[in-house]
């Protein structure tokens, strides 16, 4: 009698330049893909063959194959399905071009440096997919470009409300993403650019400042280039944002997502040394609701503390209010008739104000500046990391904190989240 097949296990055969899309919903499902005969990849990272892949909740993937494939894929298929029409051929022309930009700065006689990307669009149109497969094809190439990700909706390299940058030197792990070794973060404290556009603007200066610094000092990088992902918030405002970022980077290409009026404006302001490129959105970029989002910022947070598939064992502690020294980016605005002379109320935004610890910080993220003093530029000095805290003793006076590190020094200086998380742990 023949063997009865398992129901939860598919086998599915991709022809050439088609793809597998999946999604995990529900908590309790997950599903498993392993690639069985073929080459195949998952965001410009290529499956080795014969390893389960597993997948859980909120994952949203495709599987592509230049060559054909066959995979086995474990779980509920209702949520998967092939498709045939993908937009990989036009990445891997914006990646061929690049890969040109590179290969004529490495052949210059004086050092030159490697192409800036950015990538721009409207929310969901899979700008940091793109980001994603462009930096996966570059390190496979042997490059060691440097990402940036200005989207602190998402915060991707830290937290929800930072910007971060980090150097890729290997694909982007499956399950988990770029590995994040000493990445460069500054602390902003909002999801949202319009809270604080002032200090967004001025970090954002300071992120390329230092990058292009470093790059100063890694000629392999320099000749790989950056790579920059950007917010979804490209009207008015934003728009400006996205401009101010192109010209703080002094990038040399823009991709624009789906949106052919962002081109077009682009293609307006932008010096004609910038090259703007429209790219098709690819079908299967998925929209996320408003909640799935916040899901989604509360789990980049809590994959902070906790880890992902490599599980982190932060530390908890208790801390006397009167050994912190809490600040916060941003004094309430005042008219300009009672500013001191010679000042704008928007000057407030980038100022550094005390904050007295109390009941008021519970479930707030804090950061941990690397700045010792206030005397020292606080706002623009890069991070170490975040802290949250977990509970107020108003009685004792102290609080709760939950570090990736051991007990932080006491001359720490922390500035504030708007950013809250709930450790449920
Ligand atoms: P954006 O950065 O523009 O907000 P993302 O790149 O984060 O968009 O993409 C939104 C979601 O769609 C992500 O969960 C991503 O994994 C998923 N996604 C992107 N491309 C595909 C695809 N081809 N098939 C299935 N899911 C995809």
């Amino acid at each position: 009698m023949a063997e009865e097949k398992d129901p939860e296990v598919h086998e599915i055969v991709l022809e050439p330049d088609a793809e597998l899309r999946f999604e995990v919903e529900s908590k309790l499902d997950t599903i498993t893909l392993e690639l069985k005969v073929g080459l195949a990849e998952i965001f410009g990272t290529e499956l080795v063959k014969g390893k389960p892949y597993t997948f859980t909740t909120g994952a949203k993937l495709a599987v592509f194959t230049w060559q054909g494939c066959t995979l086995e894929l474990r779980g509920k298929r209702n949520l998967c399905y092939i498709a045939k029409e993908t937009p990989m051929m036009f990445y891997l022309n914006c990646h061929a071009c690049l890969e040109q930009l590179r290969m004529k700065a490495e052949t210059e006689s004086e050092v030159k440096r490697g192409p800036i990307t950015m990538v721009v669009g409207p929310t969901d149109v899979g700008k940091s997919t793109v980001s994603r497969i462009l930096l996966n094809y570059a390190v496979r190439m042997g490059r060691a470009p440097v990402y940036v990700d200005l989207d602190i909706g998402q915060g991707q390299i830290s937290i929800p409300g930072a910007i971060g940058a980090i150097l890729v030197e290997r694909p982007a792990d499956v399950e988990e993403g770029f590995p994040h070794n000493a990445p460069l973060v500054y602390h902003y404290g909002h999801t949202s650019m319009d809270k604080n556009h002032q200090t967004f603007n001025l970090l954002v200066n300071k992120m390329a400042e230092v990058v292009h610094e470093r790059l100063q000092t890694n000629r392999k990088s320099n000749i790989s280039g950056i790579i920059i992902n950007t917010c979804g918030w490209v009207k008015g405002e934003g728009y400006r944002h996205l401009t101010h970022a192109a010209q703080a980077f002094e990038v040399d290409i823009i991709l624009v997502l789906d949106q052919e009026k962002l081109y077009n404006e682009l293609v307006r302001d932008m010096p004609n040394f910038v090259k703007v490129v429209l790219l098709p959105k690819s079908g299967g970029v998925v929209e996320r609701t408003k909640k799935f989002r916040m899901n989604s910022r509360d789990a980049r947070v809590r994959e902070y503390f906790y880890g992902g598939k490599t599980p982190l064992h932060p530390h908890s502690f208790d801390v006397k209010w009167s050994d912190l020294r809490v600040y916060k980016i941003g004094a309430p605005p005042l008219p300009d008739s009672c500013m001191p002379l010679g000042m704008k109320a928007e000057d407030n935004m980038t100022k550094l104000v005390a904050v007295q610890p109390g009941p008021n910080l519970l479930h707030h993220i804090l950061a941990v500046s690397f700045a010792s003093s206030t005397d020292d530029d606080v706002i623009t000095t890069n991070i170490a990391g975040y802290i949250c805290v977990t509970n107020v003793d108003v009685e004792n006076q102290t609080l709760t904190v939950l570090s990736p590190q051991p007990r932080p020094l006491p001359d720490t200086l922390l500035i504030l989240s708007d950013v809250q998380f709930m450790d449920s742990h």
